[in-house]
């Protein structure tokens, strides 16, 4: 494809579902169901944007192995534009996700090619860069890998959005402002505000939910400073705070922050909610004619939510006309 609206830069993995009643203690054994199918952060965020309708174009690394034979069938499948780059010495990454009769999970997952993917292989698709509206990544590949799609998406003029989950470390502050928009989820908020903003105070506060009021959330994100910070909070919905009059104007946003709640649906699995979230969103803001914000995240509460009557990942993504039919 030639022509990308949203380029995202991300994690490949193939996930391991299981589905138990409760989640086994230390030392047992317990009967469960499986599953397995396509996953990781960004290609669950690639596939949620190329079913909302926005050209996409997915970079990730695989391993030359059966695993990876799923990746390029399922991509191929749905009609999403793909690119690997191959690493042989490696593995095509691997989940193991358990999720109980509530609908929460743990989840285990060995990186694998992720780890490896490169800057230089980023590079190589500049051309794609160059007329991308969206660039998304997130914090699963190699660091430089991330830094390269954050610098290719400046230089484009394009809107860079990042996705800070994991965790790691090894993301520089400065690396996290490259974003225009910024989507943590709680603990990821929480560990942005002792990382990027130094604030351990804040950080501390941030973990503990009583916290977690609009007042409360919008003294936390001001200590943040980033340009735009979009928390996801699970079935709180979705909060969003500009820095400053600059990035509320920019967004064309009315208010400086404000909550859009969850909506109703019916959840039997939250994994990769996240990931619905933000690749819901840049399909919205890549096919929007100059929406405010308020829009878009409201489009991608809506994607994200109906992904959680679906069990899995990439799978469960649901469709333009899915949402459409639900939401209006
Ligand atoms: P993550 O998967 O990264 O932890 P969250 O749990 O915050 O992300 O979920 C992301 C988004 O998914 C939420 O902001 C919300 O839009 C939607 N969502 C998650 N759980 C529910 C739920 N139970 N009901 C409706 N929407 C939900």
């Amino acid at each position: 494809m030639s022509n990308p609206q949203i380029v995202v830069v991300g994690s490949y993995v193939q996930d391991h579902c299981w589905t138990c009643d409760n989640f086994p203690v230390t030392g047992e054994t317990r009967i469960g169901e499986f599953s397995t199918g396509p996953g990781g952060k960004g290609y669950n965020q690639a596939v949620a944007a190329h079913r909302q309708g926005a050209p996409t174009l997915f970079l990730g690394a695989l391993g030359r192995d059966p695993l990876s034979d799923t990746a390029r069938r399922f991509s191929a499948d749905i009609g999403l534009n793909v690119a690997f780059e191959e690493c042989p010495d490696s593995f095509t990454a691997a989940s193991s996700i358990l999720v109980d009769a509530k609908g929460d999970n743990r989840i285990l997952v060995a990186l694998g090619a992720n780890a490896r993917l490169s800057a230089e292989f980023v590079r190589s698709r500049a051309a794609s860069f160059a007329t991308a509206r969206v660039v998304v990544a997130q914090l699963e590949n190699r660091i430089e890998a991330t830094a390269e799609a954050l610098s290719l998406a400046r230089a484009a003029g394009a809107i860079a959005l990042l996705n800070p989950a994991p965790r790691n470390p090894a993301a520089s502050a400065e690396l996290i402002r490259l974003a225009d928009l910024v989507t943590p989820n709680e603990t990821e908020f929480a560990w942005l505000l002792e990382h990027v903003a130094g604030d351990a105070d804040a950080a501390q506060a941030a973990g503990d939910p009583s916290q977690w009021t609009d007042d409360g959330l919008r003294a936390l994100a001001a200590r943040l400073g980033l340009a735009t910070v979009i928390i996801t909070l699970g079935a709180g919905g979705v909060f969003v705070a500009h820095r400053d009059a600059v990035t509320q104007a920019r967004w064309r946003d009315e208010a400086p922050s404000y909550r859009i709640a969850a909506e109703r649906v019916a959840t039997i699995d939250t994994t990769g909610a996240g990931d619905a979230f933000s690749g819901g969103l840049a399909a919205a803001l890549a096919l929007g004619d100059h929406a405010p914000l308020r829009a878009a995240v409201i489009h991608a509460n809506r994607v994200a939510a109906l992904s959680t009557e679906t069990l899995g990942t990439a799978p469960a993504m649901p469709t333009r006309s899915a949402v459409t039919a639900r939401f209006g």
